[in-house]
């Protein structure tokens, strides 16, 4: 009986880590999507940000940018960018590295867009919208971002299941049915459909 037992237990945690991750994505895609009009605040680029830069340019950046614009960080949605070679307008700057990344509650995917002026624009676990420029949804996942995300999903899943399968149970239940299978009872002990106790006792003869 034991093996059955756990063998169910770790496929559900499989199931649940899957359908974690997976509402992680998509609540990341939501972000990019929903991100026009729910800005919440904006400052300067972190250090995290600087380090990006630094380790990400190509061969010919300079190793730190000359400045950076300011960034949003809105609802799961955080972007970027930083300059270098600039007279203090981003738009006519040579190297630009956008970084963005999204995730809620923690950002859990990243992508960064860098450009020289020189080259086709780089796109390094970024997808970006080239009619509008306006969709720029990052791929490349953040693996602490993704577990804590997806675990808290997959536990938000389990609960949710577990309270909908109690609420189902308790209504079979008043409706005089097998709180397993829904089969309708008549004071049966065990159900004739399914074979589960029914908390019942059979009225003696
Ligand atoms: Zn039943």
């Amino acid at each position: 009986m034991r093996r059955p037992k756990r063998g169910s237990f770790v496929v559900r945690i499989v199931w649940a880590a899957m359908l974690g991750m997976l509402i992680n994505a998509a609540v990341a895609l939501c972000c990019c999507l929903a991100k026009p009009g729910l800005t919440s605040g904006y400052g300067d680029p972190t250090v995290a940000d600087l380090r990006a830069w630094a380790g990400s340019v190509p061969a010919g950046f300079p190793s730190t940018p000359d400045g950076t614009t300011p960034n949003w960080y809105g609802f799961g949605y955080y972007t970027a960018q930083m300059f270098s070679n600039a007279t203090g307008n981003p738009n006519r700057s040579l190297y630009v590295l956008y970084l963005v990344r999204s995730g809620w509650p923690v950002l859990s995917f990243e992508g960064m867009l860098i450009q020289d002026g020189i080259h086709q624009p780089e796109h390094r676990g970024l997808i970006e919208s080239r009619a509008s420029r306006a969709l720029r949804i990052p791929v490349k996942p953040i693996l602490s971002g993704v577990i804590f995300n997806s675990v808290l999903y997959a536990c938000l899943a389990l609960v949710g299941r577990t309270l909908v399968r109690q609420l189902l149970r308790r209504r079979r239940t008043l409706a005089g049915q097998c709180r397993e299978c829904g089969h309708q009872l008549l004071n049966n002990e065990i159900c004739p459909e399914c074979g589960a106790m029914t908390g019942r006792l059979t009225k003696p003869a």
